[in-house]
């Protein structure tokens, strides 16, 4: 899976009844893939995110995904790299738990 793949899988996720109601539904899905550098590009798709009234289903979708689709794009108001440093956070945080 690469970030081409991650797009058009986005594309057929627009099958998913819940879309209907998605925020996003009428905006290219390449937008919601940009590069992790392309602050302006990231920011203005979660800006759609923040108000999109799906955000629970579009959540649950995205954690239904093999882990290598997870790896792109923007989900549920979280960039790509948000959800790799939160992953980090939280495998810290169960180490420092677990060596106490
Ligand atoms: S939360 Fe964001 S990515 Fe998910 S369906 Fe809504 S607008 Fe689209």
């Amino acid at each position: 899976m690469d970030i081409f793949d991650a797009v058009a899988d986005a594309s057929i996720a627009q099958d998913e009844p819940w879309r209907e109601l998605a925020s996003c539904r009428e905006v290219p899905p390449v937008l919601f893939f940009a590069d992790d550098k392309d602050h302006e590009k990231l920011e203005l798709a979660k800006s759609f995110c923040a108000t999109c009234p799906v955000i629970d289903d579009c959540y649950n979708y995205w954690a239904s995904l093999p882990a290598d689709e997870r790896k792109y794009g923007v989900w549920f108001g979280t960039t790509a790299k948000e959800r790799r440093r939160a992953d980090r956070a939280r495998r810290l945080a169960r180490a420092a738990a677990n060596s106490a």
